[in-house]
C-alpha cells in the first residue's frame, strides 16, 4: 500500500466519522434524539403520520414495508456517472459532485419507481456551508447531511475539513443513504414505519430504526455497486469503507439504533453483492439479523 493510499484511508475514517454521526438527523422521529429541536420535530413528524391523509388504517398497514413493489424491481439501474474529479479545496468542484451524485441516484432510482409502476419525485438537495434551521428541526454536531421527510430534502454540508481532504466514496455512500431514506419516504415505507414508532415502547422504537437506517445503508450500497469499476471508487476503498462500519459503525450510538457495527457490515455486504433493492428488506428479515 502506498503513502498516498494509505493516507486516502485515513481520510476515509474521517469522512465515515462524519457520515456516521450524521445519521442520527437522517430521521428525526428516532429514539437516539438528542437535543430539545429534534424530540420537538419527532412529535411533529409523527403528528404528521398519524393525522395525515394516508389515515391510520393504511398507516399501519405493514405490507407497506414487509412487502413493498420496490423489492420487486430487479438489480437497480445502472446508470452512466461521471461525478468528475473531487480536488481538494474546491467548493465548486464539491458542489458539482454533490449535484451530479444526486442526478445519478435521481435516475437510477427514477427507473426503479417506473418498474414498480409507483410515483417518483426527485428529493431536494440543498449544499450547505453552514447549519441551517429546517422543517425537521436543528442539526446535530458533527452531521454532514440529512434527509429531512418533512420537506423531501438533502441537506448536504460541506465541512472544512471534507473539503481540505475529501474522500468520493465517504461523501457518495452517505448521499446514498440519504435517499434511501428518501425512497423509503416516498414508497410508503416510512409510512409505516412512522406510525408504528407512534406506538411502540423503547426497545420495539429501536428496533424499527434498526430496520429503518439498516435499510438506508443497504439500499446505499446498492447504489454504490451499480458504480464499481467506475472512477468513483477501488475494490480496496470500498472493502475499507465495509471494514471500518464493521468495527466502528456503532461506537457512535450509545443506543442501539442502528445495528451493531457486523451487523451494519452484514447489510452493506448484502446490497452491495445483489444490486437489488429486494435484498434490502429488513423489516422481514430475522430480529436476529437486524440487531
Ligand atoms: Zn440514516
Amino acid at each position: 500500500m502506498d503513502h498516498n493510499h494509505h493516507r486516502r484511508l485515513k481520510t476515509a475514517a474521517l469522512a465515515l466519522t462524519v457520515a456516521a454521526t450524521s445519521q442520527v438527523l437522517a430521521f428525526p422521529g428516532v429514539a437516539t434524539a438528542s437535543t430539545s429541536s429534534q424530540a420537538t420535530s419527532s412529535v411533529t413528524q409523527v403528528q404528521q403520520a398519524t393525522t395525515g391523509a394516508a389515515g391510520t388504517t393504511t398507516a399501519m398497514n405493514k405490507g407497506l414495508a414487509t412487502n413493498n413493489r420496490i423489492y420487486r424491481t430487479g438489480r437497480l439501474a445502472r446508470v452512466n456517472c461521471s461525478p468528475g474529479a473531487l480536488p481538494a479545496g474546491s467548493t465548486n468542484a464539491y458542489r458539482r459532485f454533490l449535484t451530479r451524485v444526486t442526478d445519478c441516484l435521481n435516475r437510477a432510482w427514477g427507473t426503479q419507481f417506473r418498474k414498480a409502476g409507483m410515483p417518483f419525485s426527485k428529493p431536494r438537495l440543498r449544499i450547505i456551508t453552514r447549519k441551517v434551521g429546517n422543517a425537521c428541526g436543528g442539526w446535530a454536531t458533527g452531521a454532514a447531511g440529512f434527509y429531512c421527510s418533512a420537506d423531501r430534502t438533502m441537506y448536504m454540508l460541506i465541512t472544512k475539513n471534507d473539503l481540505r481532504q475529501p474522500f468520493p466514496l465517504g461523501i457518495a455512500r452517505l448521499m446514498a443513504h440519504e435517499y434511501g431514506h428518501h425512497v423509503q419516504n416516498i414508497s410508503k415505507i416510512w409510512t409505516y414505519y412512522t406510525a408504528a414508532q407512534a406506538r411502540a415502547g423503547k426497545a420495539q422504537r429501536l428496533q424499527l430504526s434498526r430496520n429503518s437506517e439498516l435499510q438506508a445503508e443497504c439500499f446505499s450500497s446498492v447504489f454504490i455497486s451499480t458504480q464499481q469499476g467506475s472512477s468513483l471508487f477501488t475494490d480496496a476503498e470500498w472493502d475499507y469503507t465495509v471494514d471500518w462500519f464493521r468495527k466502528n459503525g456503532a461506537k457512535t450510538w450509545p443506543q442501539n439504533d442502528h445495528g451493531r457495527g457486523p451487523t451494519q457490515a452484514a447489510w452493506m455486504t448484502r446490497g452491495y453483492n445483489s444490486g437489488s433493492p429486494g435484498a434490502c428488506n429488513t423489516w422481514a428479515a430475522s430480529p436476529r439479523t437486524t440487531t
